[in-house]
């Protein structure tokens, strides 16, 4: 890999933290928002649910821990 593509690779992981970010500000919020990929609802599992705290589609392809927000 050269330098160039580590700053790409570096720019795109930025972006995708952003719009998890981004995310999981909507679904804690309250508001409905369905999977990019198979367009189900997005829930959020919350730690006192007794599992690990994410957010996941019912298919499981959008599948956001938590533990770096919390
Ligand atoms: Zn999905």
């Amino acid at each position: 890999m050269n330098e160039q593509q580590f700053k790409d690779l570096k720019k795109v992981s930025a972006k995708s933290f952003n719009d998890q970010k981004a995310l999981i500000k909507k679904v804690l919020a309250g508001r409905n928002v369905a999977c990019q990929h198979c367009g189900t609802q997005i829930k959020a599992v919350l730690p006192d649910d007794n599992s690990t705290p994410g957010l996941y589609c019912a298919k499981g392809c959008t599948n956001i821990a938590l533990d770096f927000v919390l």
